[in-house]
């Protein structure tokens, strides 16, 4: 069986993430949606919030599994037995980060393999930095965003009066 994790902060997860991740289930059987408990980011949802809201927004795709881990994403991966992880390459300011990052894990556990997906045009400026910017300032992106998502923004930004 074929296992490939997609890590990632997923804060929040946007239509972007959905369609990497819809593009990695047409080539593994199973592709993890491993959801980073440390990132080294200040994350607006909590470790269990960001793992729920990928679980709904996902739950209509066939072969996929979402689980929240901690520590190093190679260790993860291989106690998954996963030797590929998938990542997303938007625009060149991706590139350096992605490289280093995909050369470090090849050099923690020689196995592993990063592929990199492009995503559809509609979503290669989209972050979830962004996302989490126009709503802050009141703007709608439908169809960017699942619409559970956009509520969830909106809820967390109130209640933690950002
Ligand atoms: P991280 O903090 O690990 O970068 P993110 O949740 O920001 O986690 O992103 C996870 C992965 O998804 C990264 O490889 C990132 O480049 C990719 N990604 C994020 N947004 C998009 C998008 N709109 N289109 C394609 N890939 C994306």
């Amino acid at each position: 069986m074929k296992i490939a994790i997609y890590p990632g902060t997923f804060d929040p997860i946007t239509n972007g993430h959905i369609d990497i991740l819809k593009k990695a289930t047409k080539i593994f059987d199973e592709v993890i949606l491993a959801v980073a408990s440390e990132t080294g980011k200040d994350t607006i949802f909590s470790l269990d919030e960001r793992e729920e809201i990928c679980k709904v927004v996902t739950s209509s795709i066939k072969g996929i599994k979402i689980m929240k881990f901690d520590g190093l994403v190679v260790e993860f991966a291989k106690k998954m037995g996963a030797v590929t992880m998938i990542r997303g390459l938007r625009a060149i300011s991706d590139f350096e980060y992605e490289l280093s990052q995909a050369l470090m894990n090849k050099k923690l556990y020689e196995k592993i393999e990063t592929i990199f997906f492009v995503p559809d045009n509609k979503y290669l400026y989209l972050s979830s930095t962004m996302v989490r910017q126009v709503i802050k300032l009141g703007g709608s992106i439908k169809d960017l965003i699942p619409d559970c998502v956009e509520e969830a923004l909106i809820k967390k930004m109130k209640y933690k009066k950002i």
